[in-house]
Parts: C-alpha cells; sequence; structure tokens
C-alpha cells in the first residue's frame, strides 16, 4: 500500500476550507498568517512560496515578512513582538534555518506560544512532551495522520524513529509515545540500526540521509513513513530505499507526495487551531 500524502492533504485542505467558511460566519474574522524568510536559501523560498499558496487556497489571510541574510536579530524580535500583540495574526511561523548570527532559540522563545503554529516554543514542546493538548510541530503531526490512514489503533506497536531533532524525531516519538506504541529513538550513534528496524512495527524515518533504510531493515508488516528529503543527483529521494522497502512492507509513504505535503496541509491547521482558541 502507498500512502498517499498528497491526496490527504487536499482532503484535510478541503475539509479546512469548510471550517474557514464557518469560523468566519460566526467571529466575522479570518484566520491570519505570518511567516518570516530571512535570507535566500532556496529550498525555504519553496517551502514559503507554497505556504503562502495553501493558505490562500484555504481562506487564511496570509503574508510573508522577507529580511536579507544579514538584517539585525533585534529587528526580527521587535517585529515578532508586534505580531504577537495584532489581534488579527492568529500564527507566526519563522521559517528555519535562520543565518547563523541569528539565535534561533531566542527568536523561537519570542513567539507567544498561543501563536507559535510550528510547536517549536518551549512551553508547546513541554506540554507535548507531558502529554498534554499543544501546538504539534506540523511534520510529526503529518507523519501520525498518514499513519491512521493505514492503522487506526496504534496501540501497543513497536515504532522506531530514526533522528532525534526538535523538529521531527523528537517530537514524533512524543505523539506515538501518546498513542500508546513502544517507542525506540534511534539516531547517528545507534549501534545495529538495522537489527533495530527489523523489529520495528512502524518506522518513521527523518535522518536526512537519502536510501538509508533498505529492504533487508523492515518486516513484513511494517509501516514506513519516510520524512526524508534529499536532493541526489538522479533527484528528490527520501531517507528509506523506495524501490527496495515497497517490495516488503504493509504500507509505506512515498518521496515526493508522501510527508512533504502533510507538512503544510498541518501548518494550514494548527493555524486554525490557533485562531479558535484566541476566540474561545
Ligand atoms: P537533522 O539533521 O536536524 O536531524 C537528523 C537526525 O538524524 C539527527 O538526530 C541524527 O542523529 C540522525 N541521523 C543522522 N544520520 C543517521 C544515521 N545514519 N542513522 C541514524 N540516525 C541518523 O534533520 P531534520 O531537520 O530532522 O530533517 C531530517 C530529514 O527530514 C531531512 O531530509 C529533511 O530535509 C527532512 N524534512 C522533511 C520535512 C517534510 O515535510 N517532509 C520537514 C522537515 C524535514
Amino acid at each position: 500500500m502507498i500512502i498517499d500524502g498528497n491526496k490527504t492533504a487536499a482532503k484535510l485542505r478541503e475539509d479546512l476550507k469548510k471550517k474557514i467558511i464557518d469560523l468566519k460566519s460566526t467571529y466575522n474574522s479570518l484566520p491570519g498568517l505570518t511567516v518570516i524568510l530571512v535570507g535566500n536559501d532556496h529550498a525555504s523560498k519553496i517551502y514559503v512560496k507554497n505556504k503562502e499558496k495553501f493558505s490562500k487556497e484555504v481562506g487564511i489571510n496570509s503574508e510573508v515578512i522577507r529580511y536579507p541574510e544579514n538584517i539585525d536579530e533585534s529587528i526580527i524580535l521587535n517585529k515578532i513582538l508586534e505580531l504577537n500583540k495584532n489581534k488579527k495574526i492568529s500564527g507566526i511561523l519563522v521559517q528555519l534555518p535562520l543565518p547563523k548570527h541569528i539565535n534561533k532559540k531566542k527568536v523561537i522563545e519570542a513567539i507567544l506560544p498561543t501563536k507559535d503554529v510550528d510547536g517549536f516554543h518551549p512551553l508547546n514542546v513541554g506540554h507535548l512532551s507531558s502529554g498534554y493538548d499543544s501546538r504539534i510541530p506540523c511534520t510529526p503531526l503529518g507523519c501520525l495522520l498518514l499513519l491512521k490512514k493505514v492503522e487506526k489503533n496504534l496501540t501497543g506497536k513497536h515504532a522506531v524513529i530514526i533522528g532525534r531533532s526538535n523538529l521531527n524525531g523528537r517530537p514524533m516519538a512524543q505523539l506515538l509515545l501518546k498513542e500508546n506504541c513502544t517507542v525506540t529513538i534511534t539516531h547517528s550513534k545507534t549501534k545495529d540500526l538495522k537489527g533495530i528496524c527489523n523489529k520495528a512495527d512502524i518506522i518513521v524515518a527523518a535522518a536526512g540521509k537519502p536510501k538509508l533504510v533498505k529492504g533487508d531493515w523492515v518486516k513484513k508488516n511494517a509501516i514506513v513513513i519516510d520524512v526524508g528529503i534529499n536532493k541526489t543527483d538522479s533527484g528528490i529521494v527520501g531517507d528509506v530505499d523506495f524501490d527496495e522497502v515497497s517490495k516488503v512492507v504493509h504500507a509505506i509513504t512515498p518521496v515526493p507526495g508522501g510527508v512533504g505535503p502533510m507538512t503544510i496541509a498541518c501548518l494550514l491547521n494548527n493555524t486554525v487551531e490557533c485562531f479558535k482558541r484566541s476566540n474561545s
């Protein structure tokens, strides 16, 4: 089974569009998303363009604030403080990575937790790891929704997460713990990754290593979610060797067309959730 991220994301956007029409008639206002983009990173520019495009498609008021690479950190921080106070803005996202001279932690912590659509603010991270309701980072949320397309009840499954980044691996592990999975977090220093993957019912690969997971790493009934987006000479590939692994497992996401579109759809979802919270 190939898990179709494009189709699932399109359905999520369609549902959000309807929700936003209802919200507009209730509150006479629309959710607003501001994205801050610093510098000229090519991939970031494409992500931001797509975020803007799909925000507009579902009816979210969206704006992108662009700053040059050499911008002063204080200008970004002041802008965030201004956006925090602006009632028309439901969500604020600072596109990562930021240039080296800007303190990422300081920038993330400046965003009001209730407007933190990425779920990266320490308060939201803490809530998630305590098992409370919180803003869930977009990519892990997208992965969970794709997993649920295949298996509604994940209780008791052994989930192996490859990668421990704050963006992907760690929040993914927390989400799957909440789903009653037995979670193994692996990383670049893990010994015998293949042996660990061989025991997994679920694999979420977020290492940023092209075709790391091979056909003989997976068991027959496994579900494999490939977060990786790696530029290679033969095009964009995931962290999973799709040709090999798809022949073995029960279900797998492709790259592209798997997790990627879900990340943006989940960002829109988080923006709508922030809007609803601010009006409740
Ligand atoms: P990162 O570099 O911050 O973290 C990578 C993690 O993988 C680290 O914890 C590292 O220890 C681990 N790792 C590296 N090599 C490994 C190996 N050989 N074995 C086991 N673990 C290993 O990366 P990130 O920001 O989490 O992104 C990971 C991948 O996901 C990248 O390819 C990125 O482009 C992609 N990504 C995709 C989406 C999406 O929407 N699909 C969103 C964000 C990131």
